[in-house]
């Protein structure tokens, strides 16, 4: 069974490889014809690793091309992934399996709604990579993805191979709590990295903001069902704040490329989600309407 990749970028490529190294089928989808010239220009995909660095010429096609797909490791940006899945859905066979590795919520709903004949896992994943150049990728940091269906079934059999390809994981029968504790994360340290312009660790002079929208985002969690998600919310963040003191969040790193942000997958999700659960959040909206002006006064997109 065949792993169709869409996505060649710092994640997908993490994916890609590790799996072709197993000795997994993989395939590559990008998103044009130039880009795919491009590819095989650079010979494959190289992956760079603390001991090594290899290269890996995996098979690939453009986005519109005819073949089935039954597995799709869809590893775009939040922002792309509907748009980019709804183009694929016609090639779907029944019973496609789809796993989704968008940080943040909002578009895995969005993404399930344009196949709703397929089965739709999500991940939320601790691993770090980046892009050094197009097509070859940094494995940064070590992690696991948790991996769920959010609907009840059991997990499916080729959790193996990702054994078998050295991807930690472990199935979860929550993976939605597990989603909003990482978004609650993200809310509570990104955006200030963004705004207080440093490091992770640079949010321990920040400890009394840190500490108002750790409480608004764990009564948000409570409020949304997911109590699990809350619990110790505060400490877990001082802890991420002291064990990647060193570290630029993504969010940051968006910002200083002049790339566009997931914030309307994070901030922007949590903040639609107290308004449903009319839950007061002024931290929470005074950070947002802080990172849209500082976004836009970079020339940034505020969604
Ligand atoms: P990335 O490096 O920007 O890669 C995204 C890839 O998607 C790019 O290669 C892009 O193509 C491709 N793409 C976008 N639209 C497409 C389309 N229509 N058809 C085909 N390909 C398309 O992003 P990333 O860092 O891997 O992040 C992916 C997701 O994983 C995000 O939600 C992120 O938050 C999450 N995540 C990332 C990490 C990490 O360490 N990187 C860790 C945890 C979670 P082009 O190359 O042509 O632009």
């Amino acid at each position: 069974m065949t792993w169709h990749v869409l996505g060649a970028g710092s994640l997908g490529s993490l994916w890609a490889t590790r799996l072709a190294r197993a000795g997994l089928p993989v395939r590559l989808i990008l998103r044009n014809s130039a880009r795919l010239a491009a590819y095989h220009q650079a010979g494959g995909l190289t992956l760079v690793e603390p001991q090594q660095t290899s290269l890996y010429p995996l098979s690939a096609e453009s986005l519109d091309a005819h073949t089935p797909i039954q597995r799709l490791l869809v590893a775009c940006k939040a922002y792309d992934a509907e748009e980019a899945v709804a183009r694929l859905a016609p090639r779907l066979n029944p019973g496609a399996e789809l796993i989704l590795l968008q940080n943040g919520l909002g578009s895995q709903d969005a993404v399930a709604a344009r196949v709703p004949r397929a089965r739709c896992i999500l991940a939320s994943s601790t691993e770090g990579a980046f892009r050094n150049e197009d097509f070859s990728v940094t494995f940064a940091g070590q992690g696991s993805t948790w991996l769920g269906d959010p609907l009840p079934a059991s997990p499916p059999l080729w959790l193996e191979q990702l054994t078998a390809a050295g991807i930690p994981h472990q199935w979860t029968d929550e993976i939605n709590t597990k989603l909003w504790r990482k978004l609650a994360l993200n809310c509570a340290i990104n955006p200030l990295t963004v705004l207080h312009n440093c490091r992770n660790g640079g949010l321990s002079q920040q400890a009394d903001e840190v500490a108002a929208l750790c409480m608004e985002l764990g009564e948000l969690l409570r409020s949304c069902g997911h109590n699990s998600a809350a619990n110790e919310l505060h400490a877990e963040v001082r802890r991420v704040i002291e064990a990647t003191a060193a570290n630029y969040s993504s969010m940051y790193q968006d910002v200083a490329a002049g790339r566009r942000t997931e914030i309307s997958y994070l901030l922007d999700y949590a903040c639609n989600a107290a308004f449903r659960q009319q839950q007061p959040v002024p931290h929470l909206q005074a950070l947002q309407q802080r990172l849209r002006t500082h976004l836009s006064a970079r020339g940034l997109p505020t969604t």
